[in-house]
């Protein structure tokens, strides 16, 4: 069964009398379990669908779709699969006491893999996943794969009974199913041979594996359960090394790199970024994969389109490790408008100096860095800082935050979305 949550104005659910609170109970004779067989039952035109109302009520409803049309409603959120495992680097763990709930629940889903892109380990799937995963074609998943080798990966995910992750990617690569994988290096864990061999095993799968992550160890000052060793610039550089062996041979053989080292294992080996034609289609940006030159491309490509805005006085807030990269950027800034950026590096009060990502900045850091800042006429912060209820991590509304700053404060993914939105500069009275 699923709920519905909310209707669309003038949809078809409105026009079938279907309210928020009614549990749609089978379509076509299929029992509904969640969103999954909801959207992929509802993809016929011809549809039979057993629901029942608040007040109780049993309805069956026979419909013929106009093709393509929407039936109009949002489900409530689906109950999420939990993580079965207890990894040693688990973020989750390194969240200090006292955030709101929804940030400690470890999800381990694939189908939020499929429908959002999540990584999950696949830890918890059953047969009868394998089965939907399948039927559905949920394809490309993402998945945390972190080791191949059998014990390698029990130890990593500290899970005994971890099912062997190369059997069940056969099972799903010889139905057809594609995989995005990550693996993040614990060093003495899942470095060296292991990752050797946890690249072959990928290789192994040819088209199937459409590319892997290689994602640096990130912990706060809040991790307890980390036992290994730091990931220092001697092993990101390994990790490089083996990562660029990887990529020179995909490059040859499938034309495009395939293995990716995140923008933090450059920035921790004190290695340049790769530039933007590295990462062919971008396939892990969200997963920090080519997010500097993602943003540098954005950046190259909009600054034709800034206004004047010679005089102005404009401050950048971005994280510590995104502070070497920026004199770059803003220099391009500078060159295009005319106004003066000054770049604002934060630690970040929550979860201590050793995160340093821009992305995980709090409202409290945000309001310490500008509250005395009467002198910028417009400041900048992280648009990723902020999630799609216009809260951050704090559990601080923006909204809140910046009535509390002298100057105005805009979100910002890449400068200039902030600068000329919809072809209007932010800054009153900047000519345009
Ligand atoms: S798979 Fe590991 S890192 Fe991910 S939520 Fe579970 S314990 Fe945490």
């Amino acid at each position: 069964m699923v709920r519905v949550k909310a209707i669309e104005k003038g949809g078809i659910a409105e026009e079938l009398g279907i309210v928020p609170g009614t549990e749609l109970l089978s379509v076509n004779g299929r029992e509904l379990v969640d969103f999954l067989d909801w959207e992929f039952l509802t993809a016929d035109d011809e549809l039979v669908i057993d629901a029942r109302h608040p007040d109780g009520e049993q309805v069956v409803y026979e419909i013929e779709r106009p093709e393509g049309e929407a039936m109009g409603l949002e489900l409530e959120p689906p109950t999420i699969r939990r993580c079965a495992n207890r990894c040693e680097f688990c973020f989750i763990e390194g969240l200090p006491k006292g955030l709101r709930k929804p940030l400690y629940v470890r999800d381990d889903d694939y189908r939020l893999s499929f429908a959002y892109g999540n990584f999950a380990t696949l830890s918890n799937l059953k047969d009868r996943d394998v089965a939907r995963i399948l039927e559905y074609r949920l394809s490309p998943l993402y998945i945390s794969v972190h080791a191949t080798p059998w014990e390698a990966r029990k130890v990593l995910l500290n899970n005994p009974r971890v099912p062997n992750i190369v059997e069940q990617l056969t099972r799903l690569a010889e139905g057809g199913i594609q995989f995005h994988g990550q693996m993040v290096i614990v060093p003495g864990l899942n470095d060296g041979d292991v990752l050797e061999q946890s690249l072959a095993d990928l290789w192994a799968f040819g088209e199937n594996v459409l590319s892997v992550a290689v994602v640096p160890v990130g912990l706060t000052q809040f991790s307890h359960l980390y036992t290994g060793k730091s990931m220092d610039r001697t092993a990101a550089e390994s990790l490089l090394c083996a990562v660029d062996r990887w990529a020179e041979r995909a490059r040859a053989e499938r034309g495009e790199s395939w293995v990716y080292g995140s923008d933090e294992l450059y920035l921790l080996a004190g290695r340049p970024l790769p530039d933007a034609d590295y990462y062919g289609e971008f396939p892990q940006v969200e997963n920090g994969v080519g997010a500097v030159a993602a943003l540098r491309q954005r950046v190259h490509d909009g600054l034709d389109t800034l206004p004047d805005l010679t005089g102005r006085r404009i401050g950048v807030v971005t994280g510590v490790s995104m502070t070497p990269l920026m004199p770059e950027l803003l220099g391009q800034l500078t060159v295009a408008t005319g106004a003066r950026f000054e770049l604002i590096s934060v630690e970040n009060s929550l979860f201590g100096p050793t995160t340093t990502t821009a992305g995980l900045l709090v409202g409290a850091d945000i309001r310490r860095a500008l509250v005395d800042r009467g002198d910028l006429d417009l400041a900048l912060i992280p648009a990723e800082c902020i999630n799609d209820s216009g809260v951050f991590l704090d559990d601080e509304p923006f909204v809140a935050v910046r009535e509390q700053l002298p100057m105005p404060v805009y979100p910002s993914y890449d400068f200039i979305d902030a600068l000329v939105p919809e072809g209007t500069p932010r800054i009153a009275g900047a000519a345009a």
